[in-house]
């Protein structure tokens, strides 16, 4: 498991926190089991030759879907409030979620509620600004310096948030046993993923058991597979670009509602810094409406990069 330069804190982070998160448990961090399982799975033709592999690694799967909440609440000591932000969004995107800087409280949408890969990726991102920016205050004073800074933010909040809830091994194993289930050979499901038959068979067989075994959404798995040169840019838009069912997808997800209570509560809260994420043009960068009022730099938004889309 390696981490770029750049966000070489926030992986270390996220991996401590992570640790010790399963450790509490009386566990030892799924991912780290991953690492050690993989190459003791001994495969025969398409199929692994051990049958209780099946069995240890759906269960190994299952034990790394974390509940974010217990995560956030009981090990982090954070406090999540669940408000509609609707009336948040602009043109910029779409607003899940709040931190709050010099508090240990986040606030995501009440809307992620009805796609729980959406809810745990929005908590896993405000939670991540908390553990690695919360009580770290900025000292540049520029636009452009507060600009650059936020980037870092954003960068390193993503960085977290994909080793905690998709860590490499993890996504390794999963596509292994989905490949297993399917008789696909895992190596051509790699090597041939950018082909015009390999994005087929992703988006025809392999994207829902993902999603349904590791409750992530399959942009965040397709960025994941990006980030480790397996898919191409071109085949990470490709599965940007279509709407797949899966087992977490709500009839409610996108009509949500807002009441009165909800905007009252957003307009009285004071420093809010907020992760607009764009469903489409893929990334952006994002400005809060407080950008303009705001005197601090602790105040100032940060950029989400993030898509989710189910
Ligand atoms: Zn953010």
């Amino acid at each position: 498991m390696t981490a770029s330069r750049k966000t070489r804190a926030a992986w270390e982070s996220a991996v401590d926190v992570m640790t010790g998160f399963y450790q509490n448990r009386g566990h030892v961090w799924p991912a780290i089991q991953a690492r050690d399982l993989i190459p003791h799975i001994c495969v025969k033709g398409t199929r692994w030759a051990n049958e209780e592999d099946v069995g240890r690694v759906a269960s190994l799967l299952e034990q790394a879907r974390f509940d974010v909440n217990e995560l956030a609440e009981d090990y982090l000591g954070l406090s999540i409030s669940r408000p509609s932000l609707l009336p948040l969004d602009n043109d910029s995107g779409r607003l899940f979620g709040y931190t709050f800087t010099g508090t240990s409280e986040i606030a995501v949408c009440r809307r992620t509620l009805d796609y729980l890969p959406l809810y745990r990726t929005s908590v896993m991102h405000e939670g991540a600004h908390q553990v690695l920016h919360g009580r770290r205050a900025s000292v540049e004073n520029s636009p452009r310096a507060r600009l650059d800074d936020n980037r870092r933010k954003e960068r390193e909040a993503n960085e977290f948030m994909r080793v905690t809830l998709l860590p490499k091994p993890i996504l390794r194993l999963a596509i292994a046993y989905v490949a297993n289930i399917l008789g696909f050979p895992f190596d051509r499901l790699l090597t041939e993923a950018n082909t015009s038959r390999g994005c087929s068979q992703w988006r025809t067989y392999i994207f829902t058991p993902l999603i349904n075994r590791l409750c992530v959404s399959r942009e965040f798995i397709a960025i994941a597979l990006r980030s480790m040169g397996v898919f191409s840019e071109e085949t990470l838009n490709y599965h940007r670009s279509y709407h797949l069912n899966n087992h977490w997808l709500s009839e409610a997800y996108s009509h949500a509602t807002i009441s009165a209570a909800d905007i009252a509560l957003l307009r009285s809260s004071t420093s809010p810094t907020a992760c607009h994420r764009r469903m489409r043009p893929r990334r952006s960068t994002c400005a809060s409406r407080n950008s303009q009022q705001s005197s601090s730099a602790q105040r100032a938004p940060r950029a989400a990069v993030l898509v989710m889309s189910p």
